[in-house]
């Protein structure tokens, strides 16, 4: 049962806080929760129409578009559904740096730019319209009340990026206190930090918990090493979104906060491509996104095959994301979800093209397998593992005695070579503390070697 405070909530303050805000997004989440439940066929059709719309739109009113179409000789309405996205080129970063204006709607609205950091490290300036904003705020929502939770339920947001909160100011504090939302900016984090954080989760009792899930695994060990019971707080879902979610994390943070993890997956440039149903299910944001799955020479993939997460999402009119490459590596499915909803999903989210590592013999290998050795062994409290080419692999160690001994270095260089190579020189470095990434993240491989 939802608390009259919630309901006062969800049914009338966040309406009109986004009717202020000229966003439409209460409508648009009462179409996405009446289209959900759709068949597959019927969902493309109508998002094949919505397609056609929106390149029409752009074709005409956004100067970069309508160059490029006379230029390749393509007409709008030679794009009648995702299949026919082959014959535009893709967008990625440096593309919409070097285009920047010309990629402005000459019809649009207001836009807001906005600045991501980008684990890639490569930072992207772009504008986001209200259109894009409400279609994107209206997608979460839904997969929100997905889990028996809703706008209005107290919320306590992890927050890792210096970057996304030095941008935000008072406004954002005044709706985190209205939206019942508390955040905790979770970089540089130090024991004495984290455990201030379980406290304040513990005098919050959120119905749900928002961030990182390095973050909200990072929480769950410092309480169970401290005992202190985090299960009994009636948190009924932890969504966590922005990093590759590792089983160990999910497994962790389960049995510690007492609630199932929900994944989310997408970005503020891309928008929120996918969320996880509580049946399991990685549903697409299938309405507003058309998601490709590409090789790398660019060629679509079929269901089942692994390949390059390519976005065109349809709210962007004013600011077009078209064949944009997000650089992550997924599986379309080609499966039914148990719950119903006819939204495709995706099988499985493989991370970041950076996530994977070469061994010598050009084998490639998701990092996971290297993670694996060193999460095993008890003496390690953290640890970062850098392929700085294929013939040298770093890894930075925290070790719970303060200082790495040569029992586990044997066990790490020995590992790392098992999966890596014997010819491959390993260099293991004592540190105490593993410092988080510009954005905030913490990642736990990282490769420079070019992969595929
Ligand atoms: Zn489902």
């Amino acid at each position: 049962m939802a608390s009259l405070y919630t309901k006062i909530v969800s049914k009338v303050l966040f309406p009109l806080h986004e009717k202020l805000k000229k966003h439409d997004t209460v409508r648009i989440r009462k179409q996405l929760e009446a289209s959900q439940w759709l068949d597959a066929q019927t969902l493309h059709q109508r998002q094949s129409e919505r397609l056609q719309q929106f390149i029409k739109t752009v074709a005409k009113h956004v100067p970069y578009y309508r160059q490029l179409f006379s230029t390749l000789g393509v007409k709008p309405e030679d794009i009648r559904s995702s299949a026919d996205l082959v014959k535009l080129p893709f967008l990625d970063k440096a593309t919409i740096s070097a285009n920047f204006d010309a990629l402005k709607s000459d019809i649009a609205g207001p836009l807001a730019r906005f600045n991501t950091g980008g684990s890639s490290g490569q930072p992207l300036i772009f504008l986001l319209g209200n259109e894009r904003v409400s279609h994107d705020v209206a997608e979460k929502w839904r997969a929100t009340r997905w889990w028996d939770v809703d706008i209005g339920d107290k919320e306590i947001v992890a927050w890792g990026s210096p970057i996304e909160l030095g941008a935000q100011d008072k406004v954002r504090l005044f709706r985190d206190a209205l939206f019942r939302s508390e955040l905790i900016p979770a970089f540089d984090m130090t024991e004495q930090k984290l455990l201030s954080f379980l406290e304040t989760i513990k005098s919050t009792k959120p119905k749900m918990l928002f961030g990182y899930p390095s973050v909200f695994d990072l929480l769950a060990k410092t309480a169970k090493q401290n005992n202190i019971q985090m299960d009994n707080l009636g948190i009924k879902v932890a969504f966590v979104t922005s990093e590759r979610l590792y089983p160990y994390q999910r497994e962790n943070i389960e049995a510690v906060f007492g609630c199932p993890v929900a994944n989310g997956y997408g970005g503020r440039d891309a928008g929120f491509i996918a969320h996880q149903c509580p049946q399991g299910g990685m549903h697409l944001s299938y309405e507003d996104i058309v998601v490709e799955i590409v090789d790398p020479a660019g060629n679509p993939l079929p269901p089942g095959q692994s390949g390059e997460i390519v976005v065109t999402h349809l709210g962007t009119s004013e600011f077009p994301f078209i064949r944009y490459r997000t650089g992550d590596i997924a599986v379309m499915s080609d499966k039914q979800c148990a719950c119903g909803r006819g939204l495709p999903m995706l099988e499985s989210i493989e991370g970041r093209s950076t996530d994977f590592v070469v061994a010598a013999d050009g084998t490639i290998l998701h990092g996971l397998s290297l993670i694996y050795i060193l999460r095993d062994m008890d003496s390690v409290e953290a640890f970062k593992i850098v392929q700085e080419s294929v013939q040298h692999t770093h890894v930075q160690v925290v070790a719970k005695s303060g200082e790495v001994d040569l029992t586990m270095r044997d066990t790490i260089v020995t590992g790392l070579k098992s999966r890596l190579g014997d010819e491959v020189d390993i260099t293991v470095e004592s540190v105490t503390e593993i410092a988080a990434e510009k954005s905030g993240k913490y990642r736990y491989v990282i490769s420079k070697v070019n992969v595929g």
